[in-house]
C-alpha cells in the first residue's frame, strides 16, 4: 500500500534497521523503541490488523517473535524476558494500520525505566544495534 510506512520500508522506499528477513516477514528495530533491541516483526504482505492477517503468515512472524526473543536473551542486550505484543485496532493503541508484532526486551527491576521508555521512546544508536542482531540471527540459525 502506497500510504502505509511498513509497506514502504518492505519496498525499500524507506530504510529501517532490518534485524532479519525471510519470504513472508521481515524484522526492524522499532524507530522510538521503548527499549533497546525492541523490535517489530511485520509480514510482507500487508494486512491492516488480526482480522485480515492470514493466521499462517501470523505463526511464522510469531514464530519469528520466538527466535529474536531468543537472541535478545542470550545476545549481548541480555534480557531476563521479553514482552510480546501485536495492538489491533486503534483502542488498543494501534497506531500504524500494518499488522506487526512488538518484541521488547526487559531486565529484572526494570520497572521504572522500562516506564520511562514508553514516555522518552528514545532512539540510541540502532545502527549497532541492528548489526549486532542480525549477527546474532544469523549465528542462531
Ligand atoms: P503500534 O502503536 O501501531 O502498535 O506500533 C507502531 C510502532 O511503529 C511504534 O512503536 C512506532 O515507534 C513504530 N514506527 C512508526 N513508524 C515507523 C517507521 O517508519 N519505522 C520504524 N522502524 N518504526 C516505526
Ligand atoms: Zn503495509
Amino acid at each position: 500500500m502506497l500510504d502505509c510506512p511498513f509497506c514502504a520500508i518492505i519496498e525499500g522506499r524507506s530504510p529501517s534497521h532490518t534485524v532479519y528477513s525471510d519470504d513472508d516477514v521481515i524484522a526492524f528495530l522499532d524507530i522510538s523503541p521503548v527499549t533497546r533491541g525492541h523490535t517489530l516483526v511485520v509480514p510482507r504482505r500487508h494486512s491492516s490488523g488480526l482480522a485480515d492477517l492470514d493466521p499462517l503468515i501470523g505463526s511464522r512472524v510469531f514464530a519469528t517473535g520466538q527466535r529474536i526473543a531468543a537472541v535478545l536473551r542470550s545476545s549481548e542486550i541480555a534480557a531476563d524476558g521479553v514482552n510480546l505484543a501485536m495492538n489491533d485496532g486503534r483502542a488498543a493503541s494501534q497506531t500504524v494500520f500494518h499488522s506487526h508484532l512488538h518484541v521488547v526486551p526487559r531486565h529484572a527491576g526494570d520497572k521504572l525505566s522500562f516506564a520511562k521508555g514508553l514516555l522518552t521512546r528514545r532512539g540510541g544508536d540502532l545502527e549497532s544495534t541492528a548489526a549486532m542482531l542480525r549477527r546474532a540471527m544469523q549465528a542462531q540459525a
